[in-house]
């Protein structure tokens, strides 16, 4: 079975991961779950499965990041989102660019200098209009899967234009065109744009340096990827497992750790 050298967890407002590194840095295990209301508790759960694969993990160093980092009790240090998604994409891909991430409940976008290190940041986590919550909603409303939504807005060439950029009043605004007899996948196609510009207001505000990169769970979604490219004019480059790259940022930070601080039961 597979050992690790190093953890990192990345608790975030959606979902929680975990990811585990052997000496090198490569990803020889990992965990993704929903993220529970008591947090503390599903730490412990992870750390209770880290420790199935790799046996006690005395020596371990484990960085945590993400919106509940603060309640990883056991964390040998804890680490903002943007350092450990800037440091896990530079790894991954070896360059720098501008990175945006979408997450279930916040979206930033990261200039990453050619050396790695972050030149300049911004970040929506006051509004759901601009990340994952957003589709979310009026996906739910319109009957089609998360996992659908983005094939299915690229099955049309149509797009209704979404007015509303607030996630409640986008919710009413759905209803009202499938109540007028508007079919879903223009509407579907016209809910990516409206999400999307938000994110591309955020992207101007920070500088596109290409390349462009891209982490979180939503742009495993192919329409966000696709209407990126279309917004900005750059076809946008993904690590293997976007939705990781903050946990992989926070094991990557822990590896560098001496084995002599702080370990964790
Ligand atoms: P956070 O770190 O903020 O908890 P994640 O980066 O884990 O968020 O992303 C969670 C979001 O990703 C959710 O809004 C979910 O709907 C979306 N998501 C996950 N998988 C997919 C997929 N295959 N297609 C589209 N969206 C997805």
């Amino acid at each position: 079975m597979p050992g690790f050298e190093a953890l990192g967890i990345d608790v975030g407002s959606t979902t929680v991961k975990i990811v585990g590194l052997d000496d090198e840095g490569n990803i020889t295990w990992h965990l993704l779950e929903e993220a529970e209301p008591w947090i503390e508790s599903q730490v412990v759960r992870f750390l209770d499965e880290a420790k199935k694969v790799n046996g006690p993990l005395d020596g371990v160093p484990l960085v945590a990041t993400g919106y509940g980092r603060g309640l990883v009790n056991q964390a040998s240090r804890q680490v903002t989102e943007i350092t450990c998604h800037a440091r896990g994409i530079y790894r991954e891909l070896g360059h720098g660019g501008t990175l945006v991430d979408i997450g279930g409940q916040d979206s930033k976008v990261i200039r990453i200098s050619q050396e790695g290190k972050v030149v300049d940041f911004a970040m929506n986590d006051k509004c759901a209009a601009g990340t994952g919550r957003f589709l979310e909603n009026t996906a739910r409303r319109l009957k089609v899967s998360i996992d659908n939504i983005g094939e299915e807005a690229l099955s049309v060439s149509e797009e209704v234009t979404i007015s509303s950029t607030c996630t409640v009043f986008a919710e009413s605004e759905v209803i009202s065109l499938i109540a007028r007899g508007v079919p879903v996948a223009p509407i579907l196609r016209g809910l990516h744009r409206s999400m999307l510009q938000r994110i591309v207001a955020m992207i101007h505000t920070v500088g596109l340096v290409p390349p462009l990169m891209l982490s979180g769970g939503v742009v495993q979604n192919p329409a966000v990827c696709w209407m990126l490219e279309d917004e900005t004019g750059v076809k946008p480059i993904l690590p293997c497992h976007p939705q990781l790259t903050g946990a992989y940022g926070a094991a990557l930070l822990a590896l560098g750790i001496s084995s002599q601080e702080p370990s964790f039961t």
